[in-house]
């Protein structure tokens, strides 16, 4: 098989082992990123990226949107065990056939590498144990989707809802395209929805891949980590938030559905009801859901549809 053939070929397998998203991305995309973020400094020999993505259910955000049930619906079925289970299942799989093609593969996990531990350097010149890519710069790298300016991976068939994983293999493989498209409109629904105040609309910093990055605001991780509407911690994942099913998540579910921004589409829209807020005493906010509501409200006027560079254009 030739370079593009073999790279039909390992997409084939990913869909056969159940990914629902897959990019591959040439290794020479990471240049210049820092060496604790470049597949070479744990494969030399790394020649592709293969990323692979499996959808987080719409169903396992329902729980958690209604207010009714969090670690066993979208805990687990959205998070935990898709990453360490469904995810890993696919990533080991495809990486088991490309060994047995005769390559070399090196399966990774997606975790984010916020407050991992670190051990010390094993020589002069390696940065220190354990090295974690930055998984969503790969994603985009892979043609996959964009960073969000609210911190969110945004891809065009799931909006926020999936998690993704790494093979790092010295096939030389086809890549597709960087993702250069805007989906992300700026329409600051995710900073609206936040009750605290957590995402700083006038604090932008670049994130993604240098010709095609984006601006992307401050969260505030310290008060993440202690909110009750939605946001999540899994172990081993060291100080990271999860804020999909967040209240900023779901908002950003909501918006970019009502866009038409996501094709994975539904009979239904997911938004049925008022979102519920809760403060850190979780004590329900009264004024919360109308807040929400109106931040949710009218994507196609308040700002998806557009793409705006800065929070906060043309609003
Ligand atoms: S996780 Fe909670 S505190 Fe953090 S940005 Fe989202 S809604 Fe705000
Ligand atoms: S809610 Fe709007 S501004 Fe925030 S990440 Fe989603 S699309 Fe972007």
């Amino acid at each position: 098989m030739n370079r593009t053939e073999l790279a039909a070929h390992l997409k084939d397998r990913a869909a056969q082992a159940r990914a629902d998203l897959v990019g591959i991305a040439a290794v020479a995309r990471f240049d210049g990123v820092p060496a604790d973020q470049d597949p070479r400094t744990i494969f030399p020999e790394c020649r592709s990226v293969i990323v692979l993505g499996r959808r987080i259910l719409r169903g396992a955000l329902r729980g958690v949107e209604e207010g009714t049930s969090f670690g066993s619906t979208y805990g687990t079925f959205g998070y935990s065990w898709l990453e360490d289970n469904f995810l890993s299942q696919t990533t080991y799989d495809v990486t088991c056939h490309i060994e047995t093609l005769g390559f070399e593969a090196v399966p990774l996990f997606g975790y984010p590498q916020e407050g991992m531990p670190t051990g010390r350097p094993v020589a002069p010149g390696k940065p220190a144990p354990n090295v974690i890519l930055d998984v969503a710069y790969a994603a985009q790298a892979a043609g996959l989707g964009e960073p969000g300016v609210g911190g969110f991976f945004i891809t065009p068939r799931f909006g926020t809802r999936q998690r993704f994983a790494l093979i790092l293999t010295d096939a030389d493989l086809e890549a597709d395209p960087v993702f250069t498209e805007h989906i992300c409109g700026n329409c600051g629904a995710c900073f609206k929805a936040c009750p605290f105040g957590a995402i700083s609309a006038d604090r932008l910093k670049p994130a993604g891949i240098p010709g095609a990055e984006r601006q992307t605001a401050v969260v505030d991780n310290t008060i993440c980590a202690r909110c009750p509407n939605g946001a999540m911690r899994a172990n081993g994942r060291g100080s990271a938030v999860d804020r999909i099913a967040a209240a900023c998540g779901r908002a950003c579910t909501v918006r970019l559905e009502e866009a038409g921004k996501c094709s994975n589409r539904f009979a239904q829209p997911f938004r049925k009801r008022a979102p519920w807020a809760v403060d850190l005493f979780q004590r329900p906010l009264a004024d919360a859901p109308a807040t929400a509501a109106n931040a949710a409200a009218n994507a196609a006027d308040s700002g998806c549809g557009r793409n705006l560079d800065t929070i906060g254009q043309g609003r």
